[in-house]
């Protein structure tokens, strides 16, 4: 696949057409449209915002690329599914992946406006020195405070909820239990979910996940 990060200015200017797909059913979300190259769609392809672009070459702009390149689905990571769960507000059912922190050496938390979810893993070189993380569960405020702000403006909080991808309400973490515990093959075996978005399982839905957003530090 292709990483538009690792393509030089010439070789964008150059190779790469840029058409965005507007057909329907090929829009991801109400917020991003997908663009393909003309001449190599299947290798060079990117998201974009629909609304709200800042400038290129603006630190936001960098900012907003480097996020959203991050921000990747899930079928693109050759990820999982766990199964899916329903918004018990509007009833919209959407599929979910569980994490476990302790097996995946990562903190999690999610935006407190939109509700994806971040993980930090404590093998990434980017981890800050000598603050706690938070390792293993959420996020403590000082790993908070050393994070990129989410692509919607938010920001990622250990205490913050994942949200409904469609009503954008907070989840009940209580609530979802009867689905996640109906779709977790170790219930049989007496496994229970933990019933809050603070234990050991983060939770990831619809596959909006990024990975490690640490914040760069100034050189020096
Ligand atoms: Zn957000
Ligand atoms: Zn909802």
């Amino acid at each position: 696949m292709c990483n538009p990060e690792l393509l030089s200015r010439a070789d964008e200017a150059r190779e790469i057409r840029w058409v965005p797909e507007l057909q329907e059913g090929k829009i991801e979300s109400s917020a991003e449209a997908l663009s393909f190259c003309r001449f190599r769609p299947r290798l060079h392809r990117r998201r974009t915002p629909l609304a709200g672009r800042p400038r290129p070459g603006t630190p936001a702009s960098r900012r907003k690329r480097r996020m959203r390149l991050n921000v990747e689905p899930l079928a693109r990571r050759n990820m999982r599914r766990d199964g899916t769960a329903k918004c018990e507000i509007c009833g919209h059912s959407f599929g979910y992946m569980l994490i476990h922190n302790g097996f995946n050496s990562s903190g999690y938390g999610y935006c407190d406006r939109c509700g994806i979810t971040a993980l930090f893993s404590a093998y990434s070189p980017r981890v800050p020195k000598g603050i706690d993380v938070g390792f293993h569960g959420p996020i403590t405020p000082d790993a908070e405070e050393r994070v990129e702000q989410c692509v919607c403006g938010g920001h990622f909080r250990g205490k913050a909820a994942p949200r409904c991808p469609r009503c954008k309400e907070t989840l009940s973490a209580d609530k979802a239990a009867a689905d996640i515990e109906r779709n977790a093959p170790g219930t049989a075996g007496g496994w229970r979910w933990q019933r809050s978005w603070s234990g050991l399982y983060a939770i990831v839905i619809e596959d909006q996940l990024v990975d490690d957003p640490w914040r760069a530090e100034p050189a020096g």
